[in-house]
């Protein structure tokens, strides 16, 4: 078991599965929704907490009842909050999620008027006491402030970054991580639409870094110490029915992999073995 803090958001998602997605100005009827606690890195706590791990979130919630149902969530889970800040003046950042049954896909429409999680908050956390540090590629000045800190104060933590939207500037944080996960919308993004030739880019310039890409359906890619890269197929659970948070739960078992000592190759195929068992299983409770 280790110790790992996750610094970045938690949400409210409000999720309405559809038989189709809509077109522009069409009215339909939702067949099903629900709310539940959202956000990337808290997805990824949850999921690292069921793998046995203890997970710690550094992050901001609104004063305002629908707090409870992320703090709820998350205690059941065992997520320690002590570095959790309210902001008296934000509300929790909402996603309005329109999920597809014909296509498996998510569509997500993110709100978010609530500060962020910053380094005077950072600095009252005992990094001393983790195994494993991550954050979200998001406020990047700040992040970047952290995560220089956190490398240089304390050489033997493991720092990931999960660069999931093109921010500006947050190719600054690059040289910083130990690891990195880059989302597929990313790296298409950059003009690459196979991700071998853009993680041997990446390697070129950060040799040192482990580099990974998760690519939907079709499965994720690597790139070793020799610049070789490492493709694994997705491991389809035999019905689609949520692919909400697939992401955050495959960098979750990738990072519960590599501490465990698990080689890349053997932490892409756990990975998306995991992942696409979330893909298969609605929500995260009971995930595993
Ligand atoms: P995100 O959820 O952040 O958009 P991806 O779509 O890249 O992330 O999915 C993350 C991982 O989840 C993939 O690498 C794969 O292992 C798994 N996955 C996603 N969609 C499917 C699917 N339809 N079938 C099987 N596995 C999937």
């Amino acid at each position: 078991m280790a110790r790992i803090l996750g610094i970045g958001i938690a949400t409210l998602d409000i999720i309405n599965i559809v038989d189709e997605y809509p077109r522009e100005d069409d009215e339909i009827r939702a067949m099903e929704q629900r709310i539940a606690r959202g956000g990337n890195v808290t997805n990824m706590l949850v999921v690292l907490s069921q793998l046995g791990h203890q997970c710690c979130w550094g992050g901001i919630l609104g004063a305002e009842p629908d707090a409870k149902i992320i703090t709820n969530d998350l205690a059941k889970f065992g997520i320690d909050m002590q570095h959790v800040r309210t902001d008296q003046a934000g509300r929790v950042p909402t996603s309005y999620i329109t999920a597809s049954r014909s296509t498996g896909s998510r569509t997500i429409i993110h709100y978010r008027d609530l500060d962020e999680f910053r380094i005077a908050d950072f600095a009252g956390i005992d990094l001393g006491t983790f195994d494993w540090l991550h954050f979200e590629g998001r406020n990047i000045s700040e992040t970047l402030v952290m995560v220089k800190q956190a490398t240089n104060n304390y050489p033997d933590l493991k720092v990931s970054i999960e660069i999931e939207k093109h921010r500006p500037t947050v190719e600054l944080l690059f040289g910083y991580a130990d690891a990195l996960f880059f989302s597929k919308p990313f790296v298409i993004g950059t003009g690459n639409h196979d991700p071998a030739a853009f993680l041997s880019d990446m390697h070129n310039r950060f040799p040192d870094t482990e580099l990974v890409c998760s690519w939907g359906a079709d499965g994720a890619c690597a790139i070793d110490h020799n610049g070789v890269v490492l493709r694994c197929p997705a491991s389809p659970p035999p019905e689609v029915v949520d692919t909400i948070g697939a992401g955050d739960t495959f960098i979750a078992a990738y990072i519960d992999a590599r501490l465990r000592k698990l080689a890349p190759r053997e932490a892409l195929d756990y990975a998306n073995h995991i992942a696409g068992q979330k893909c298969g299983h609605q929500g995260f409770d009971f995930l595993l």
